[in-house]
């Protein structure tokens, strides 16, 4: 069934929920990244990503 949203990997999600749970969102890696700059930290990166369907 289609819901609309994109399918996590089912190998990812055991990541995506570590990286989500271990993330405080301190903020230091976000300093050296010009990435994390523009996307946030790991964690918040991680959260919605976390709940998306398999
Ligand atoms: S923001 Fe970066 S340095 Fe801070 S806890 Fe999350 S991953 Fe670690």
């Amino acid at each position: 069934m289609a819901t609309g949203k994109t399918a996590v990997r089912p190998g990812l999600v055991k990541l995506l929920a570590e990286t989500k749970s271990g993330c405080t969102n301190c903020g230091v890696c976000v300093g050296d990244c010009t990435f994390l700059k523009k996307e946030g930290t790991p964690g918040q990166i991680a959260g919605p990503a976390a709940s998306l369907p398999t």
